[in-house]
């Protein structure tokens, strides 16, 4: 029997993370992974995703109509090619994981829960004074009949050669992603949403403003729409506004969420899960066996890569705040959100200020966009940011930090100098609107 101070099970942003952390402050950590380091982000999740984005936002670019005065030659544009990239970007971001846990014993074995604080991993026992889970989540099944006939977002990211007309059950994150990147490539997509607008959650005037962008390039969206089920020949079956219908198709992709992955012996370990399936935490991240902790999508909390990391440094003894985390939708354009929505409470104004009274996205012929900066009524505190438009993701991050930093309108208006012409004179810009 191995003796340990930690044993984390599950190799994702989650798990490595919280391991070289730990490592790092000089505790014996073992990490049991059953597949490859990097989890489902690195491997089949946000990393092979965004490579895809960006050759999609460069087919966009080429075709674009902005009169920059640039002739384009004939020109082609390979999905096989950019998928055999990610698989590159994929191997380099490995070596980096491998690197952050030299300090850390490796298992490369499917992990089992014993009594005692005890772990199984293939043939070997281990036993540890703490143990974190940290096994993620995966494509929550097809929810209606003909799901045999469906890829999962799994299979997507394995595709070399899409088919010329694809339909997407679920019109969250991953749904809009692939849509995004499909109609870059000529696709026929169709998105099917069962909620009135797509991204549920976010913004609904933000998501709507991102639904009519997609819709102009070419994607297709039903809402208000439950599908009900696919055949053999892959033909959709849905209800809306009263109604069965039908949409044909080559292939569908089902996005609509994912579920916990929990290891065996949950039970022998003490371990409960909520009515979702997701493991019980509390605000320590500590399940309901003392010293055993769940991090990441296994806990349902928040399911984002950089939600698993900061849980992890926090389980790993790093002070961090979990009050403000950001979200990007890698569409073209990008849509962001942090914080807090208008539609929260009564207690919050918002400011809306289009990206065409910015110079730098004039400049860029990406003046389609809004930000939306959310404040406390009374303090004038910053509350929350949402934003559709070009650089989005990276826009959001300075408002997530005016958030933490407690800044009011007042501060963001006037107490900070912004490079001009710059995307992010867009938050000064609408702090200065303000009423
Ligand atoms: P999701 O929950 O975001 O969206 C699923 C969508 O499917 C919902 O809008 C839901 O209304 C719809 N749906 C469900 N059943 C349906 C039916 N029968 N007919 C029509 N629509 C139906 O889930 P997702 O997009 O699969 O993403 C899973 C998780 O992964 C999310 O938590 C997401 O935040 C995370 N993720 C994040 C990123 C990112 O941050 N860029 C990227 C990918 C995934």
């Amino acid at each position: 029997m191995q003796q340990y101070d930690l044993i984390i099970i599950g190799g994702g942003p989650g798990g490595y993370e919280c391991a070289a952390a730990a490592a790092a402050r000089g505790r014996k950590v073992a990490l049991v992974e059953k597949s490859q380091l990097g989890g489902t982000c690195l491997n089949r999740g946000c990393v092979p995703t965004k490579c895809l984005c960006a050759a999609a936002a460069r087919i966009i670019d080429l075709s674009d109509d902005a009169d920059f005065g640039i002739e384009v030659g004939p020109w082609s544009a390979d999905f096989a090619r950019a998928r055999s990239r990610a698989e590159g970007v994929i191997s380099e971001l490995r070596c980096d994981i491998e690197a952050m846990l030299s300090n850390v014993d490796l298992y490369n074995a499917e992990a089992r829960l014993g009594e005692g604080h005890t772990v199984i991993a293939g043939a070997d026992f281990l036993k540890g004074h703490e143990i974190v889970i940290a096994t993620g989540a995966r494509p929550a099944p097809f929810p209606a009949p003909g799901g045999e006939y469906v890829i999962d977002s799994d299979d997507f990211l394995k595709l070399y050669s899409p088919a010329e007309a694809m339909a997407i059950v679920g019109g969250g994150v991953i749904g809009v992603e692939f849509a995004s990147v499909l109609a870059a490539y000529g696709v026929k997509v169709t998105v099917l949403e069962y909620c009135a607008e797509i991204l549920p959650g976010f913004d609904a005037e933000v998501a709507k403003r991102l639904r009519t962008a997609l819709t102009r390039r070419g994607i297709k969206f039903i809402t208000s729409a439950k599908v009900t089920g696919v055949d053999a020949s892959h033909t959709v079956n849905y209800e809306a506004k009263g109604k069965s219908l039908t949409l044909e198709c080559d292939m569908v992709v089902s996005a609509v969420g994912r579920r916990p992955v929990l290891p065996e012996g949950l039970d022998k370990a003490g371990v409960a899960t909520d009515s979702r399936g997701f493991i019980t935490v509390d605000e320590t991240y500590c399940t309901s066996a003392p010293g055993i902790y769940a991090i990441g999508d296994v806990n349902g909390r928040c399911m984002l890569a950089h939600a698993a990391s900061a849980q992890a440094r926090i389980v790993a003894g790093i002070s961090e705040s979990m009050g403000v985390i950001p979200s990007v939708v890698f569409s073209t354009p990008e849509c962001a959100s942090v914080g807090a929505k208008v539609d929260d409470s009564p207690a919050y104004s918002a400011v809306k200020i289009p990206f065409a009274a910015n110079a730098k996205a004039q400049a860029e012929g990406s003046a389609a966009g809004l930000l939306k900066l959310v404040y406390e009524t009374d303090s004038r505190r910053i509350a929350g940011c949402q934003a559709v438009g070009a650089h989005a993701g990276e826009l959001i991050a300075l408002a997530a930090m005016a958030i933490d930093a407690g800044n009011t309108i007042e501060t963001l208006a006037h107490h900070s100098v912004f490079a001009h012409p710059g995307i992010s004179e867009l938050i000064q810009q609408a702090a200065a609107a303000a009423k």
